[in-house]
């Protein structure tokens, strides 16, 4: 009689006993993150990966207007700004997407350009039929913050060095430094307008090498996210 009590008092202290361990087993569990909520996986565990770059990129002219144009001898368009950069928009998008960014393309004078936080604002052009031959990019003249001038540094450098393209320096117009976005996005958002080359002189790059003026754009804005400074690269001896 005495015996089975105490054999009983023995199985119910066993059973408070595995309870105890399993509360505080689950309790160990939750302070290091695993969550039922989360579906019974592991994922709490693994560290947080920080949230892709956001990259605007405006499709020059886009929604406006065709932007500079080529004609034919009888006065036919023979191409149009706006086709140029809505191409090659969609090009360096895409191999900014591919390298881990969120991309938005806008029109030119887009809504959502008001107070826009980005973490790179890059405006495409191109410049006029004539049979000039460069690019051209330029930030904000009114208050550039570091990463402007950053950003600048880094498309310099690698459009130039992705298509070949020299700087073409004394046809920077009122219009690319007083563009109206940096005058709508918030100040802190790192912009930039690239004139992509000139219709006129560099018609085959920019319709045939679409892909190699996108590769360009794409470099020079990752080169910039990535947090190098194309500055002291190009200082180095
Ligand atoms: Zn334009």
């Amino acid at each position: 009689m005495r015996r089975d009590l105490l054999g009983r008092m023995q199985q119910i202290f066993l059973l408070i006993s595995i309870l105890l361990l399993l509360a505080i087993g689950l309790l160990a569990a939750q302070a290091a993150g695993f969550s039922w909520a989360s579906g019974l996986s592991w994922r709490g565990w693994l560290p947080v990966a920080p949230p892709h770059p956001r990259v605007v990129l405006i499709s020059g002219h886009a929604a406006s207007d065709s932007g500079a144009v080529c004609t034919d001898a009888d006065g036919t368009v023979s191409l149009a700004e706006a086709d140029v950069t809505a191409d090659v928009t969609k090009r360096a998008a895409e191999l900014l997407r591919q390298a881990g960014n969120e991309v938005e393309i806008f029109a030119e004078f887009d809504a959502r350009l008001d107070g826009l936080a980005a973490d790179a604002l890059v405006s495409l052009h191109a410049d006029s039929c004539v049979e000039y031959s460069g690019y051209k990019a330029a930030h904000r003249e009114n208050a550039p913050t570091v990463d402007d001038v950053r950003l600048l540094a880094c498309v310099d450098q690698k459009y130039a060095a992705a298509t070949g393209l020299a700087y073409h320096p004394d046809t920077i117009t009122r219009d690319m430094i007083d563009y109206h976005a940096f005058r709508k996005i918030d100040p802190a958002t790192p912009a930039l307008i690239l004139e992509l080359g000139f219709l006129g002189g560099d018609r085959v790059l920019l319709t045939d090498g679409a892909e190699r003026v996108a590769q360009g754009v794409a470099d020079g804005i990752t080169c910039f996210l990535a947090g190098s400074s194309a500055d002291e690269q190009s200082l180095s001896p």
